[in-house]
């Protein structure tokens, strides 16, 4: 059954990375990494005010690591459908050393995705990223363009919002790198550092990759000024084995739980470097008939929450910590850092951005189109296509035409998500305007005590209902005839 969900729900990546981790240790074991590759890279001549960073386990701009914040980055990956949303929210129910939730990065492909939880995710301060409009390995330039028009049309997160990728199987190659920074994107994540010679920060790639040069990346002889590499960090099994994704999955929920710290504690009394939670939801959120994933939800769960009891310790977003690389700051002042705030628009109606803004209990109720194409469906707050997204055509015609009643009007460049609303047509706080209300959404903490963080955001999960778990189900089965 197991192998069954995993064909199943797009998760062959699932099953793919226990045999990548296999290939991976055995380069990682022989200690190729730092020998065979051509990276070089002098602190003097690239410096972060040209926008420049070195591959370094050291914290950039010399700052000690005990002045260093720990950031921890939780990610997501593929579809999001309401089970996987729901066990994501669980897993960032974790509060930051300023009173702040948590926050992840959800790398979004497109097939299943119902696009009113993208905006609702991106609504909760988290990051939206891309993964493909078809979850493939080295991706065309199309696979990569098309999925970004979509969150942008359907998940209404404005374009320069959407800034991450990461490569389905984590299968990129020089190419995908170059076609991201031609397409705007920042920084690319998929690149794995398993050993202390590659657990380098996020860095650009003025001078190339560091990271998994066993591949040949790192000879590939390209350089993307002013483009981020964020590598992935992998936890080291007993058998110093690296294992990059689902780590949960790779052994008893005490192993796991004890390699994750051990490792975590290296780069907390290291370096600082970054430490990465790798999750394909999927495995973690209910479907009827199979087994219960709740005792590994709670491992994921538990692990969060003692690790961000820590001090000094931030659970963010790729894109706050690459906010944070750009300008690094000591830990003692990142909470009054804008891009670490919480704030939440204060709307006297309810309008149509992810958010429940008159405290119903709901979110965007009753404002959502549900767009049905038999086997594809999802909920928007824009307009639904005439017909079925595709590769070649992503955002196809609308439905309604422009000037009608009900037609929803796509959020503008200088408009974010929150403060816009699709029917209307209005932005209820531009870039240039300074009186818009805002709640401040920071719950008193102490962090060494911790804190479950109860209440504070609007909370979109619900009781599942028998008949959402018959609609997964359908979904299940349409993918197994697919496959
Ligand atoms: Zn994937």
């Amino acid at each position: 059954m197991r192998l069954w969900t995993c064909a199943v729900a797009a998760l062959s990546f699932g099953c793919f990375f226990s045999i990548f981790d296999l290939v991976h240790a055995q380069e990682g074991t022989t200690t190729q990494i730092s020998s065979s590759t051509s990276y070089s890279c002098d602190p003097a001549a690239c410096q972060l005010t040209s926008n420049c960073l070195c591959a370094s386990s050291s914290p950039p701009n010399g700052l000690d690591p005990k002045d260093t914040p720990q950031f921890v980055v939780v990610t997501f990956d593929d579809s999001i459908q309401e089970t996987l949303y729901t066990a994501a929210q669980q897993m960032l129910n974790v509060i930051n050393p300023n009173g702040c939730k948590a926050r992840g990065t959800w790398y979004v492909s497109m097939q299943y995705t119902d696009f009113s939880l993208v905006q609702q995710w991106y609504a909760q301060g988290n990051e939206v990223a891309d993964h493909t409009f078809s979850h493939v390995g080295a991706p065309s330039e199309q696979e990569i363009s098309s999925a970004k028009s979509m969150l942008h049309e359907y998940g209404g997160v404005p374009l320069n919002k959407i800034q991450g990728f990461r490569a389905p199987f984590l299968n990129y190659t020089a190419d995908t790198l170059k076609q991201l920074s031609k397409q705007q994107f920042s920084y690319d994540s998929s690149s794995s550092a398993s050993s202390d010679n590659d657990n380098f920060w996020p860095y650009t790639l003025d001078h190339g990759m560091a990271n998994d040069c066993w591949t040949g990346v790192c000879d590939a002889n390209f350089k993307l000024p002013g483009f981020w590499e964020f590598p992935m960090y992998a936890v080291m099994n007993n058998a110093s084995v690296p294992q990059l994704m689902d780590v949960y999955l790779s052994g008893t929920a005490d192993d796991v739980t004890k390699w994750s710290l051990d490792t975590f504690e290296r780069h907390y009394n290291g370096g600082r470097q970054p430490f990465g939670i790798y999750v394909h939801p999927t495995h973690l959120a209910s479907y009827p008939g199979l087994p219960d994933p709740k005792p590994l939800l709670d491992s994921v769960v538990n692990l969060i929450k003692s690790i961000s009891e820590k001090k000094d310790v931030w659970v963010v977003t790729n894109q706050q910590l690459l906010q944070w690389m750009k300008n690094p700051v000591k830990a003692s002042q990142l909470a009054n850092q804008p891009y670490m705030k919480c704030e939440q628009p204060v709307l006297p109606n309810e309008i149509c951005n992810g958010l429940d803004d008159n405290h119903s209990g709901g979110v965007d109720e009753s404002l959502l189109n549900n767009c049905n194409f038999g086997t594809s469906n999802f909920k928007t707050c824009f307009n639904c296509p005439n017909t079925a997204p595709s590769l070649s055509s992503p955002t196809p015609g609308s439905t309604m035409q422009n000037g009608t009643a009900g037609y929803r009007y796509t959020v503008p460049e200088n408009c974010d998500t929150t403060w816009w609303d699709p029917i209307g047509n209005k932005c209820n706080c531009d870039t240039t305007a300074t009186n818009c209300e805002y709640k401040n959404e920071a719950l008193p903490t102490n962090k060494t005590t911790g804190s479950d963080g109860n209440g504070g955001s609007s909370d979109a999960s619900s009781t599942l209902l028998p008949v959402s778990q018959l609609a997964l189900l359908i979904t299940l089965v349409a993918l197994v005839t697919l496959y």
